[in-house]
């Protein structure tokens, strides 16, 4: 059998094969995503013993060694958005005969009765087509094992990739997250609350490509450290999607006795959402990010009608991203499960905005109504006294 490329010497090395989709790599961006995406891929795995990650056309290789996990490894890939599909693969000599033998011996300790081969040859110069390739690899294993070929529903799918330089082997091809790299879409500024709605918000951006800084009100000493806690836990969850995060807690309790005590009650929800979205702006500010992100979906409380959104926004210069708007709360409550953030959510809180609420919520405000019910309030004062007692915490996955 002819041999190529001359790299037939190089040891066979294990690792992961992290294909991307390409669609996301047009022009320019290319070498931009793909720097993010090497990145985060490090970050996601500092601490485990794996490495070099070696750049491909159109893929990545990430070495393991001897003692590597793959579960852990795997559980690790699996939260690095870009990433499309990754499989524990062979990395060694694009050499037909040298795959074929190892093939064999991969093979031959799987128990399976039907199979199929999926050769890619990403150059042309390869001596054999790709449909060439899967018909001498497939007799080969048939003679060893006995299966039967199925094309479209094989219990077996032996992947067989040949670059100029190398040649990749692999059989369980898993699932990426897809989305684009944390950090490719910029920063955005999520207000967390405790419920289940925010969390989603937060994922759904990073999945995105944006770095996300959260911020959570709590109404201490008004009420215990519950909500504090759980914000802390599902901003330390959602860290592992993005290695490294920074979570505000703001102190709302004095605002809101400011805003009973002046405003009238049916309009306390809007006014309450708008201080947060001025506070959340300023923090936002100083940390760079270019949006805030909420978890409102459309209908879902009282103060999530179209006309209080609107009412709301107006609150803030920044754009609001609501991610969640057009989802209802059985696919938002599918995805927190998904993400682990559900357990931590329905744990009982006493939420700042449920409290100092009264029973009649306004539904159809207006921004000329919000403006007067504010009247009594020094805003600025308000806000910059929330920002100042703000304080931050430093997250990070692995670590
Ligand atoms: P969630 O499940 O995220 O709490 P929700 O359905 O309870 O949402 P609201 O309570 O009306 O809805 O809150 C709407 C959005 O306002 C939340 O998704 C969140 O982004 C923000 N928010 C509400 N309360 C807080 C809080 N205490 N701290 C930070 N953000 C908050
Ligand atoms: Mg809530």
């Amino acid at each position: 059998m002819k041999r190529t490329g001359g790299a037939s010497a190089r040891p066979p090395a294990r690792g992961a094969l992290i294909h991307y989709h390409e669609i996301a790599l047009k022009g320019k961006n290319r070498s931009f995503f793909l720097k993010q995406l090497e990145a985060n891929i490090l970050l996601a795995t500092r601490d485990l013993d794996c490495g070099p990650l070696k750049r491909l056309a159109g893929r990545l290789f990430l070495e393991m060694r001897e003692e590597t996990s793959w579960e852990v490894l795997r559980q690790r890939l699996s939260r690095v958005f870009g990433i499309a599909n990754f499989a524990p693969a062979v990395m060694m000599a694009p050499d037909l005969e040298l795959l074929a033998q190892r093939i064999e011996e991969e093979v031959s300790s799987r128990s399976f009765h039907s199979f199929r081969v999926a050769a890619r040859r990403a150059f042309k110069t390869f001596p054999q087509t790709s449909q060439e390739i899967n018909e001498i690899i497939g007799a080969r294993v048939q003679r060893i094992c006995g299966a039967r070929v199925d094309l479209t529903n094989p219990e077996l799918t032996i992947y067989i990739e040949i670059l100029p330089a190398e040649a990749f082997v692999y059989f369980d091809k898993l699932l990426g997250p897809g989305g684009l790299p944390v950090g490719t879409s910029g920063t955005v500024a999520c207000l967390l609350s405790g419920g289940i709605d925010s969390p989603v918000a937060a994922y759904r951006m990073m999945k995105r490509g944006c770095r996300v800084v959260f911020v959570h009100f709590h109404s201490q000493p008004f009420a215990d450290r519950t909500s504090q806690e759980k914000a802390i836990e599902l901003a330390r969850l959602l860290t592992r999607y993005q290695f490294a995060s920074r979570l505000y807690l703001a102190p709302f309790g004095e605002l809101q006795q400011e805003v009973v005590s002046h405003v009238t009650g049916r309009m306390r929800i809007v006014v309450y959402r708008r201080l947060m979205l001025r506070i959340a702006e300023q923090i936002a500010r100083k940390e760079g990010a270019q949006a805030l992100v909420t978890g409102e979906s459309l209908g879902q409380v009282a103060s999530q009608t179209i006309e209080n959104i609107a009412t709301i926004e107006q609150a803030s210069t920044l754009p609001i991203l609501r991610p969640l708007i057009g989802m209802d709360k059985d696919e938002i409550t599918q995805q927190a499960q998904q993400i682990g953030s559900y357990e931590v959510s329905i744990i009982p809180d006493q939420d700042c905005c449920s409290m100092f609420l009264p029973r009649q919520v306004a539904t159809h405000t207006t921004h000329r109504e919000a403006e007067l019910a504010e009247r009594p309030l020094d805003l600025e004062r308000l806000v910059a006294q929330a920002h100042s007692a703000a304080y931050s915490l430093e997250l990070s996955f692995p670590g």
